[in-house]
């Protein structure tokens, strides 16, 4: 008897070894499967290999092919509402995709929505309100705009020539990192002044405006969130400033388009940006889910206030990388390698 016993209890950890790897598999094949995706600006191949930021843009002839490539294969475009329903759901051989929009420039509502309009495809659009309020100066696209337009331009410290594409991008990055941090207003407003540029008019002609954010809000196919009202770093902030940021962004939506957006997401959005206590707040200021910028898939069980979500930019311009984006081998590849 206790000889049969054994026997049996070997016979059925055999069997185990050999079906767990299978049911792994099979698992990780069957279940329920959700990619979020965001990006900043678009830009069509031919304005986009001349931009002087160009990794700040999708080339939206890439995005066109992705979305065909997408529906094609069977994934589910869908909105972040139903993203989060679908992970609560874990329906097996589920697939979908969600895009999020951050930010928010004028060519979000000229060629970003059009493109997914053309598609009948939805897209999230999470907005910094400072943006069409004018209360955030964007001092990186107006570098940008002043940079592709002229072969000279002037510094605090003279003059200097940028006339081909490769000058105008080294000239970017290098101004640029010089500005960066509380300075940065600043420091744009007396490059505007001394290239005799209206900062105004600079603003407008990247900002979205609240008139588009109207019609994008009456657009079937838009999903409006909430991205802060400063594109502060949530993490650096006291606990009341951090509440300002999610809860003035979320008012402020309400106030202007009567949309009391149901998603935010976290400006930078790594790890080091947003954590435990900021995903409290925004649960606390109304929220039903926050994104982040970890990569990842969206499993069944999903925490809805860290999401991860995959950055997708100018340097995406393959579907190969996308595939790795949708099998969550980038994700897995971060976690390894503690990019989070
Ligand atoms: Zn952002």
């Amino acid at each position: 008897m206790k000889h049969l016993l054994s026997s049996v209890a070997r016979r059925m950890a055999t069997s185990e070894a050999l079906i767990r790897p299978i049911t792994m598999a099979a698992n990780l094949l069957m279940s329920s499967r959700g990619c979020l995706v965001t990006f900043h600006r678009g830009a069509s191949s031919q304005a986009w290999e001349k931009l002087p930021n160009r990794d700040f843009y999708l080339d939206l002839d890439f995005l066109d092919q992705f979305l065909s490539y997408l529906t094609e294969r069977g994934w589910d475009v869908v909105t972040m509402e139903e993203a989060l329903h679908r992970s609560k759901l874990g329906k097996a051989n589920d697939r979908f995709v969600n895009f999020s929009v951050d930010d928010c420039y004028r060519d979000t509502f000229e060629e970003v929505v059009p493109l997914f309009r053309r598609h009948n495809l939805p897209v999230t659009l999470f907005v910094t309100t400072g943006i069409p309020d004018r209360t955030l100066p964007l001092w990186a696209a107006g570098l940008e705009d002043t940079l592709l337009n002229n072969g000279r331009v002037i510094l605090e410290d003279g003059a200097i020539d940028v006339p081909t594409t490769e000058a105008k991008q080294a000239a970017f990055h290098r101004i640029s990192s010089s500005w960066d941090g509380p300075e940065a207003a600043a420091r744009y407003a007396a490059f505007c002044k001394l290239n005799g540029i209206d900062i105004d008019a600079m603003h407008w002609k990247h900002a979205i405006s609240w008139d588009m954010l109207e019609a994008l809000r009456d657009d079937p196919l838009v999903e409006i969130g909430a991205h802060t009202v400063t594109h502060a770093r949530i993490s650096s902030l006291s606990p009341a400033g951090a509440r300002a940021e999610l809860q003035g962004s979320r008012d402020r939506l309400i106030e202007r388009l009567g949309v009391a957006a149901r998603h935010f997401a976290f400006p930078y959005g790594r790890s080091g940006d947003c954590g435990p206590r900021d995903f409290e707040i925004a649960r606390d200021a109304g929220f039903a889910s926050a994104a982040t910028t970890r990569k990842g898939l969206v499993r069944n069980g999903q925490e809805a206030f860290s999401l991860p979500r995959n950055t997708i930019n100018g340097a995406h311009r393959s579907l190969a990388t996308m595939e790795l984006h949708l099998t969550g081998v980038t994700g897995a590849a971060a976690r390894m390698s503690g990019r989070v």
